[in-house]
């Protein structure tokens, strides 16, 4: 039996597959997407209720008009599905006197960019905003318009509205396999299918599906906790409080407030635990509880507060930390959006329109440059 033909495959229906998909199905195309697990997962990178949007970008200039792209396209996917996914509800990025640049960079993007943003110290923090607690010296800098994604809903909402759009979708399937070709072969463990595109955006898996990923992206473990407040749980609610991003001489630690009622949530953003996606150890341990205590007890009216809940989600990281984003190098019928190296999600609808449009060979309004696959593969 012949087997089923489509204009294009995705491989990967987590954060970036799930936003690619739709936009393909969007465009009128015949697609198929794959995924291994069920539609919106706790084993990759896109679980735990909520991802950080925030707009003064420091990592790259070239991430700030993606950034803002982003924002719009999650507003368009809100008005054509009725969820809320996008909540602005104020972000702030705060720096012990010595971390300051982790401050002062973000401000001089917003000036750049006329983003509205406010300079405050420490004690300024702790009157407006009850639910920290933070040494006078600190300073920060606070943009009104970051907030959160509700991250699993974006995945979900993402392809029930691609099925809308007429696209086929399979779960609890992984591909084994994709043969390149004119016509490229994409290998399920009870079929296979073919395509005249395929995209793969296999998160931690893409090195085990591409071994030729193998030096471009490794995989960190990485823990966060919530923690449910004893007492004054007002303060903690998200229009008392505000996502943050705090560094210190440990490193930089980010959270949300208690978004939906499981508590607040706090982890920690620079500290890359190397592992391997067969082997990785997805119990949190004591010790991993106490790393991240030390900011809830330190920075926040949370001492003593229980930790409720837990999670192991994992980072892709690439050695410039920029993503991979292209046509492989050898394939130009294949494109690969992989290595989002604990930033992406933010991203996520704004890669799926680029991804249609590299997979339709339509013009890209973003320099793709910095991303492309070519640059770790040979
Ligand atoms: C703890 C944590 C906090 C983060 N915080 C933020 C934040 O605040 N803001 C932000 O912007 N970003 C954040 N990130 C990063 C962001 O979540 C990731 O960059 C993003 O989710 C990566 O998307 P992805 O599509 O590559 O991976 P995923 O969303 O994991 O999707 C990959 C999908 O591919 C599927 N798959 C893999 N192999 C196969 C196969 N062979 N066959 C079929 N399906 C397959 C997987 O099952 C999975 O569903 C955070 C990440 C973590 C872990």
């Amino acid at each position: 039996m012949k087997n089923k033909h489509y204009d294009v495959i995705v491989v990967g229906l987590g954060s970036m597959g799930s936003a690619a998909l739709y936009h393909l199905a969007k465009s009128g195309l015949k697609v198929l997407g794959i995924e291994q697990f069920s539609i919106s997962h706790d084993q990759g990178s896109h679980h735990g209720e909520t991802r950080i949007i925030r707009f003064a970008y420091d990592e790259g200039m070239h991430y700030v008009d993606m950034a803002l792209a982003a924002r719009e396209l999650w507003q368009d996917l809100e008005r054509q599905s009725g969820e809320k996914i996008y909540h602005p509800i104020g972000g702030i990025y705060i720096a012990d006197p010595e971390h300051g640049r982790f401050v002062d960079n973000p401000i001089k993007v917003a000036q750049t960019y006329k983003f509205e943003h406010e300079i405050i110290r420490g004690d300024q923090i702790n009157a407006r905003f009850p639910a920290f607690n933070l040494p006078k010296n600190f300073h920060a800098f606070y943009e009104p318009a970051s907030g959160y994604l509700l991250s699993e809903l974006g995945v979900e909402t993402h392809v029930k509205q691609a099925e809308e759009y007429g696209a086929e979708v399979i779960s609890n399937a992984g591909v084994r396999a994709i043969n390149p070709g004119p016509q490229t072969e994409v290998i399920t463990d009870k079929h296979a299918y073919t395509a005249d595109k395929v995209i793969v955006c296999a998160g931690a898996w893409s090195s085990k599906l591409m071994p030729e990923l193998s030096k471009a992206i490794t995989i960190s473990r990485n823990v966060v906790c919530w923690f449910k407040p004893d007492s004054s749980t007002e303060i903690f609610n998200p229009d008392k409080m505000p996502i943050f991003i705090l560094s210190d001489e440990n490193g930089a630690a980010y959270g949300f407030p208690d978004c939906t009622g499981g508590g607040v949530k706090i982890g920690i953003h620079d500290e890359f635990s190397p592992t391997e996606i067969d082997t990785v150890n997805r119990t949190v341990s004591d010790e991993d509880k106490t790393r991240i205590r030390r900011y809830a007890d330190k920075y926040f009216n949370l001492a003593g507060a229980k930790i409720i809940d837990s999670s192991v989600c994992l980072y892709s990281m690439t050695p410039d930390k920029d993503f991979i984003i292209g046509a492989h190098p050898k394939h130009d019928n294949i494109f690969i959006a992989a290595g989002f190296s604990g930033h992406g999600y933010k991203f996520s609808p704004v890669i799926g329109q680029i991804l249609k449009n590299l997979a339709v060979g339509a013009d890209v309004e973003f320099d793709l440059s910095p991303f492309s696959p070519a640059r770790f593969m040979d």
